[in-house]
């Protein structure tokens, strides 16, 4: 079994003097994935579902064996539901693309201000285009206001959106009652998956949402990939928004028949070595089990709750210790700018990240200008915690 102290050895940029507290960006990369990437280019570099010799066999094989294996990740009820991208972004812009002509003028969209804009935006321009309403739900407390949420789903809805977790504050929203929600008008749900995949276990089928997107390095492995899974009854009524190669099945000049589901969705050649790397990322976290990971997380957020109780100065929005979160903590210290903060930390060879975690909306209801972010990865320690809050007592003082 998998310890916290091989654990961290399997990450090489740990061997560093850096205390890697930005995991909520992206995440570091075992050995493993980096050598299943390696291996593909070094041993059998080759497309995809084009060559009939044996190294394009072998990478379409393993290309869709990662299919497989992020379809029983996330418990989809079917493989061809799992769409590979370039990353969250891509994914809610492809559903974004493959949905427009579904909603009509005058129906609305909600949209929480605790989006990341990956999750805003594409909706924005939609909205625009099909002159849909969009309807905010704000805060409440400092994290997002599900009341105002479920209030503002009425039988004009088409579509609610929401980020699983939000990258700033943490929280876990509650998708499985806003599914049924959005579902009792007849509404469709999206899900941001990008902050929860590394976190909790996801079953897509069970929260009963209608597509959910993530992406690869935020869960261990590489960037440039991401999926987006899409619920197989409304897959087949969408038409693909990306057109070319690899995705049709027979073209004439005159006439076109698409790929089945889900090739007809991956135009042109997809990242592979990328998705070779999701697959061994998948394997390494399930290797170490949900158990553990939720242990030592859980053990990080209790130290860490116990480390800020001492230092009252350190305000971290949507600080409500009962919330159900993941290991995310942002925070402002009064009189200090939050650039300032990431910036002498760094100093301190801590990683952190600062400014508005591209979700703006929240920032903006709030009224600040940031915040700084802590967020952990499986290789982080109480003692690196400790070695955080040192940094920011010195920090402090230099102010005060
Ligand atoms: N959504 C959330 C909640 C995120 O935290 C991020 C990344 O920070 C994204 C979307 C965008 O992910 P990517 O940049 O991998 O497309």
């Amino acid at each position: 079994m998998k310890t916290l102290d091989t654990i961290r050895q399997e990450f090489s940029p740990l061997t560093q003097d850096i205390i890697y507290f930005d995991s909520g960006a992206s995440t570091l990369t075992p050995n493993s994935v980096v050598e299943a990437m390696d291996a593909y280019y070094t041993q059998y570099r080759s497309n995809i579902h084009r060559g009939i010799y044996a190294w394009s066999q072998q990478s379409t094989d393993k290309y869709e064996l990662a299919r497989l294996k992020v379809a029983q990740f996330i418990q989809a009820n079917q493989v061809e539901e799992i769409i590979f991208t370039r990353g969250t972004t891509d994914s809610i812009n492809m559903i974004a693309e493959l949905l427009i002509n579904t909603f009509q003028k005058g129906q609305n969209i909600i949209i929480p201000v605790t989006e990341h804009h990956s999750n805003m935006l594409p909706w924005r321009e939609l909205a625009q285009r099909q002159e849909l309403e969009i309807r905010y739900a704000g805060l409440r407390d400092e994290i997002l206001d599900i009341e105002e949420l479920m209030g503002h789903i009425d039988e004009n809805t088409a579509l609610v959106v929401i980020g699983h977790v939000s990258n700033v504050l943490g929280s876990i929203h509650p998708i499985q009652e806003i599914a049924h929600k959005a579902h009792s008008v007849g509404a469709l749900c999206v899900v941001d998956g990008a902050q929860s995949v590394a976190h909790i276990p996801i079953s897509v089928s069970e929260l009963g949402v209608d597509a959910y997107a993530f992406s690869g390095h935020k869960v261990y492995g590489s960037t440039g990939v991401g999926v987006l899974w899409v619920k197989y009854e409304l897959l087949q009524t969408l038409t693909p928004s990306r057109t070319g190669g690899d995705m049709v099945s027979y073209v004439t000049l005159d006439t076109v028949e698409y790929a089945p589901i889900p090739q007809r969705f991956e135009a042109g050649t997809p990242p592979i070595a990328e998705v070779i790397g999701l697959s061994k990322a998948i394997d390494w976290l399930q290797e170490i089990g949900w158990d553990t990971i939720q242990e030592h997380e859980k053990k990080l957020i209790d130290y860490m709750w116990g480390q800020i109780s001492l230092r009252p100065w350190i305000h971290v929005l949507g600080g409500d210790k009962t919330m159900s979160r993941i290991g995310c903590f942002a925070f402002t210290i009064q009189g200090i700018h939050t650039h300032d903060i990431a910036h002498m930390l760094a100093q301190h060879n801590v990683c952190v990240r600062a400014g508005q975690h591209c979700a703006s909306g929240i920032a903006e209801t709030l009224d600040i200008v940031g915040s700084t972010r802590i967020t952990f990865g499986l290789y982080n320690t109480v003692e690196e915690i400790d070695i955080c809050m040192q940094a920011l007592d010195s920090i402090y003082k230099t102010f005060n």
